[in-house]
This record gives structure tokens, C-alpha cells and sequence, in this order.
């Protein structure tokens, strides 16, 4: 693997995954096991400064410190929910900003990540859409994220009784955040390839979860290449309504779709697909579209999880009730399709899902740095 130095901007280590860091300090002239001791530092310590790193040889912590750097996303504001679900608004560059949000729980501690600056998806019923699409973000602003959450979460750890001594906040990272994590697939995989790996973030490939809205090729290629977990929006079970909320259901329709999902788990030897399915009232939410959805998932490796509607400004759609969103639940189960219900975190700072970077369309601005930007933001 090469590993390109532009000019003499310094590398972002956070961006390298092991093979890549190894092949980065043998450019050093260092012997490959240095990468392992770096990435040890780096993601098992969250530490960034090299003359920290005692043990390494201090010619080797000088020369590093001038051609690399541990540099995350910067934080531009830092919101927390009434439920204890925290959000970041952080800086892509001088004018954009993506978000992250922190989802704790009674056994685990989730961090929704993002993996572009805004979406080119169009999906009618999400708020990130509206932003359009900005730009890929790069694998260390994706690597980056998780750093950075794991160091400011672990900054107000207070430990109790019977927590190890490696107590991490964060036991699980989904995909779900702004952008198409498919469509970013070059620095996507990386990221994945960091967060399992045992000198990386050392978490289960069960709970690293991508979430796609079905780039068919592209679930094909990540069997090759990760065996994370799998989360599908599908959101209908017709073609013609799903075209109608998820655009790209008219290049990749739900049948290729679905054999793209049962060839990654046969490839990957996963327990399941997650589908995603946000409750529209009146439109997607209706016995038929149950049962419908059972004749698609039944005896297959699914399960359901139903996204009770977030709104955002300018949206046309409504929440199902809840009487609907539990009925429609009962039918799925009743005919042997597993199904869940999401739980709504974060609503009052809008962390909940689709509502990332939202109110584009209501003039709010910011300031980041010295320039008034119109991004997504909340006031
Ligand atoms: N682009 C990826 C991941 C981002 S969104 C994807 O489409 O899967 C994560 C989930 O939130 C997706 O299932 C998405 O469809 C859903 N979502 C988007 N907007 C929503 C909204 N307003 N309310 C509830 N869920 C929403």
C-alpha cells in the first residue's frame, strides 16, 4: 500500500489504517510494529500529542511530529438532551459543519456518526436531503469523530464500582448519521477497518452498523471488503411508494435490493439485515403495507425496525399515531417477522434520526470562525 504526503502538509494519522500507518512509518524508516504501538496510543490511550508516546525512541516522536498529526474534527457547539443524548456540531472546514450524536443507554453507548456533508440522496421525508451534498468526508474526519467522542465522553467519566479499568463510553457505532456511507465507499471502508481492529477501536463487528438506502453494486463490493452490520432503508414495500420517499429505489428496485441483502449475509455469515422503515401517517403505515412487508421478509434473515417520523421544518409528513405504529408493529409479529419499534432519543436539541443538520430552510446562520455561513444548524 503507498501512502501519499501532499506536499508538506502533515498526515493525519487518523485516516490510516493499520496496513497504511505501517507502510507511513516505514517511509519513517520505522519497522512495522511501531504502527501497532502508535495505534495503541492513538486509539487505546486517546492520546494525540507524540512526546507523550514515552515509548517510542525519541527521534522517532521528533520526526513524527513533523510530518504527521492526530487532528480531529473541531467542535463548534456542543448540545445536550434532556434524555442525556448528547450532539456535536462539528467543523468540515471553514464553512461546513457536520453532526454527530451520542445516544447512552443502560448497557451500551452508541455515537451516530456522519459520513458526508450533506446528502445527494433526495429522500423526500429526511431533512439531511435538504442540504443537498456537499463532499465525501475524508477517513480520518470519519475516524476522527469517534476519537474525539470517545475523548470528550471520557473526560466526564466518573467511575463506579465494579467499571474496567479500559471503560469506554462508547460501545457502538452505527453509520446513521448525514450522507450515504455507500456513496463514500473509499474512505468509508478504512473507517470500518479501524473501529474492529483490535489496536484501532476494538469494537465487535456486530455493533459497527452501516446504514444504507440501498446502493445495490455497493453492498455487493462491502461483502468483499468489511463484515460489519447491515442496516437497510427500505421505508415501503412496493416499488411504486418506495420510489416515491427513496429516489434510488428507481435505479435499484426492492427485489435486486433485497437479493444484494441475502447475499451479504450468506457472504458474511451475519445473523440478519436490519431494515429501516420510518412511520408516515397514512402513507406507509397501513395493514396492507404489513403485510405486504411480510411477504417480502418472512424466512429471511430480517428484522424490522420501525422509525416513529421525525419532523423537521417544512415537511409535509406527520407521525403515525402510536396506535398505529403498535398495530402495525402486532401484524409484522404476529406473521413471524421480527420487528422493533425505535425509540425516539434527543428530539428536543433535534438529534433524532432525519433530523440531523435540518432547518437549512430557515435562514438560520452561524458563525464559525470569522464567516457567517447558512448551514444547518439549530439556534
Ligand atoms: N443514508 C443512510 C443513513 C442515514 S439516515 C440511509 O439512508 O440509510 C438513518 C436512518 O434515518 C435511515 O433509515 C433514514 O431513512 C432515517 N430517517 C431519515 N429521515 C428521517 C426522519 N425524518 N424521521 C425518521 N427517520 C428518518
Amino acid at each position: 500500500m503507498s501512502v501519499e504526503i501532499a506536499g508538506r502538509e502533515r498526515v493525519n494519522l487518523l485516516g490510516l489504517e493499520r496496513a497504511g500507518l505501517e507502510a507511513f512509518v516505514g517511509t519513517l524508516g520505522s519497522k512495522p510494529f511501531r504502527a501497532r504501538q502508535l495505534m495503541q496510543w492513538m486509539y487505546g490511550r486517546g492520546e494525540s500529542r507524540f512526546e507523550a508516546m514515552t515509548d517510542l525512541a525519541r527521534d522517532f516522536r521528533v520526526l513524527l511530529a513533523g510530518r504527521a498529526q492526530i487532528r480531529p474534527p473541531e467542535i463548534v457547539t456542543a448540545q445536550r438532551s434532556s434524555d442525556g443524548t448528547r450532539k456535536w456540531l462539528l467543523r468540515a472546514d471553514s464553512v461546513q459543519a457536520i453532526e454527530m450524536v451520542y445516544i447512552p443507554e443502560e448497557s451500551r453507548g452508541t455515537l451516530c456518526i456522519s459520513s458526508q456533508v450533506g446528502c445527494a440522496l433526495d429522500c423526500s421525508f429526511c431533512s439531511t436531503a435538504q442540504q443537498g451534498f456537499n463532499r465525501n468526508l475524508t477517513t480520518a474526519e470519519i475516524v476522527g469523530q469517534v476519537w474525539l467522542a470517545e475523548r470528550e465522553l471520557a473526560r466526564e467519566y466518573v467511575p463506579a464500582p465494579g467499571d474496567s479499568p479500559g471503560h469506554r463510553a462508547i460501545t457502538n457505532v452505527v453509520l446513521m448519521g448525514m450522507g450515504e456511507p455507500l456513496a463514500n465507499f473509499r474512505n468509508v471502508v478504512p473507517a470500518l477497518r479501524i473501529f474492529t481492529d483490535d489496536f484501532g477501536f476494538d469494537i465487535s463487528r456486530r455493533r459497527v452498523t452501516l446504514s444504507t438506502s440501498g446502493l445495490v453494486p455497493q453492498i455487493y463490493k462491502l461483502a468483499e471488503e468489511v463484515n460489519v452490520a447491515l442496516a437497510v432503508s427500505l421505508h415501503a414495500p412496493t416499488d411504486e411508494l418506495r420510489s416515491t420517499l427513496v429516489p434510488i429505489n428507481r435505479k435499484h428496485p426492492i427485489a435486486e435490493l433485497l437479493e444484494a441483502c441475502w447475499h451479504y449475509i450468506d457472504e458474511q455469515n451475519g445473523r440478519s439485515v436490519t431494515f429501516e422503515y420510518v412511520m408516515l401517517d397514512g402513507v406507509n403505515d397501513q395493514p396492507e403495507h404489513a403485510r405486504a412487508l411480510v411477504r417480502l421478509l418472512r424466512g429471511r434473515p430480517a428484522k424490522l425496525n420501525l422509525i416513529p417520523f421525525n419532523p423537521f421544518p417544512g415537511t409535509l409528513y406527520r407521525r403515525s399515531s402510536t396506535a398505529a405504529i403498535l398495530r402495525f408493529r402486532d401484524e409484522l409479529l404476529s406473521q413471524g417477522v421480527l420487528a422493533t419499534i425505535r425509540r425516539t432519543r434527543g428530539e428536543d436539541i433535534d438529534a433524532a434520526c432525519g433530523q440531523l443538520a435540518g432547518r437549512v430552510n430557515d435562514r438560520t446562520t452561524v458563525r464559525l470562525g470569522n464567516k457567517l455561513i447558512g448551514v444547518a444548524v439549530q439556534s
